[in-house]
């Protein structure tokens, strides 16, 4: 029975807030906070009619550390789980420390003036952390996140290393918008345009953003062209997969997204270098993400589904040679929209958050310091995924990936 506050009020929060209500044996009070109120008071509307529990709201910026600690203090909370977005990691990490409060993410932090993504920002906070008896959990999504607790998964009951590692993200889902991007539309561009990089024999190879493409059949949802891209969990993957060779990241995309993206680029309207407009200074990526569909407005005409998971290779546990182990979950975007009002990309960042936060208020997982998912015992978490609609298959492959 815990207090959990929840900062950020968009797609993946209103599911998150959602299945914490769904499970109030864990979460018995929960305190939503955001930027605008009234998407915590919609979210807290919808929760009420769906489940009959009442959500407390509340209006904070989270960059304002000192309002931001106050809010903490006042409310109580034994955990905070930040949805907001990874430019607000480090002010809510630092609130947390002056609260005395566990901390959790799903994201890592990314500074608004430089379009990259590393951990050692949030690294940096392990002995402050530590030094206070407090937990912080980074990367709670499901990519970051769930990926990486298939791979643990994968190494504790099936290879006793893992060779390589090649994570494949695909949305089969169709919104039926021209453009529009499945969550937040400014990071999400700033992910797709930054090159490309994999994990190689101990060292990054960065290639052009979205220039390496293979074909992949996925399950439930046929052929898709994915491409080669970074993502943040194969950082920490290569730190706690140490035998890892080979590690990347894939992504599907359909050709009239790539058409779009590509034009936005050449216009130059995915830059974020602030430009002079009228007199007023504005950044063209933060344009763009204010005219293009909100993410969570494409629940109810997005159809199709995601699978997302991993392929590893490596030396059996069981002695028997090198195995190759295919772990994914299928996610259905009109289900999803159905049990919480969104669709299945905000579902399946939303659910792990909670599981996560479930993780660190049951104590099932618990430490001192900044911590990756690699770094905790997959099986409470995977056995929550199943129950928590996630559910999740393993099956043996006859080799890794030929390309
Ligand atoms: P949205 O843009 O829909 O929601 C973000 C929310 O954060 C909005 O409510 C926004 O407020 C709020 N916010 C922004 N700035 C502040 C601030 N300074 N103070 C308080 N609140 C603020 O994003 P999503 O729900 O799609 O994504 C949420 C997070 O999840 C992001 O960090 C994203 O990167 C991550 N994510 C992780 C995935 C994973 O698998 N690991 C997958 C998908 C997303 P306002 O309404 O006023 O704009």
């Amino acid at each position: 029975m815990s207090k959990v506050l929840v900062i950020g009020a968009g797609g993946v929060s209103s599911v998150c807030v959602h299945k914490m209500a769904m499970n109030a044996g864990i979460f018995s009070e929960i305190h939503l906070a955001s930027r605008t109120k009234s998407k915590c008071d919609s979210i807290a509307a919808s929760v009420k009619e769906r489940t009959g529990v009442t959500v407390s709201t509340y209006e904070i910026d989270a960059e304002e550390v000192p309002a931001l600690t106050r809010l903490i203090q006042q409310i109580g909370p034994k955990l905070v789980v930040n949805l907001a977005l990874p430019y607000q990691d480090l002010p809510i990490m630092d609130a947390c420390l002056a609260a005395g409060v566990d901390y959790l993410d799903t994201a890592n932090y990314e500074p608004k003036d430089e379009a990259k993504f590393e951990y050692k920002w949030q690294w940096a906070y392990q002995d402050r952390f530590k030094e206070k008896g407090l937990m912080a959990l980074l990367g709670s999504g499901f990519d970051p996140g769930v990926t990486s607790v298939f791979a643990m998964w994968l190494k504790k009951h099936k290879l006793k290393t893992i060779r390589t590692l090649d994570i494949l993200d695909c949305n089969g889902g169709d919104h039926g918008q021209a453009f529009a991007t499945n969550f937040n539309p400014e990071i999400n561009i700033r992910e797709v345009t930054a090159p490309a990089r994999h994990w190689n024999q101990g060292e990054w190879v960065e290639t052009p953003a979205m220039t390496i493409r293979q074909n992949f059949d996925f399950e439930a949802v046929g052929p898709k062209n994915m491409y080669l891209m970074y993502h943040e969990e194969l950082e920490s993957l290569a730190k706690f997969l140490p035998e890892l060779e080979r590690g990347r990241f894939w992504m599907t995309f359909g050709d009239a997204y790539i058409n779009h993206l590509t034009v936005l680029q050449n216009v130059g309207m995915t830059g974020i270098e602030p430009i002079l407009y009228q007199g007023k200074e504005i950044v063209p990526l933060q344009f763009l993400a204010a005219v293009l569909p909100k993410p969570e407005t494409l629940g109810p005409t997005t159809t199709g589904k995601t699978n997302i998971g991993d392929i590893a290779t490596g030396m059996a546990l069981d002695g028997s040679g090198e195995k190759t182990y295919y772990i994914y979950n299928i996610c259905d975007h009109e289900e999803a929209f159905h049990e919480t009002g969104n669709q299945a990309i905000s579902y399946t960042t939303g659910v792990p958050a909670m599981i996560g936060a479930a993780m660190m208020l049951t104590g099932t997982w618990r430490g001192e310091g900044v911590f990756n998912m690699e770094q905790m015992d997959p099986d409470p978490y995977m056995d929550m995924l199943n129950t928590q609609g996630l559910p999740w298959q393993v099956k043996e492959l006859a080799g890794p990936l030929d390309f």
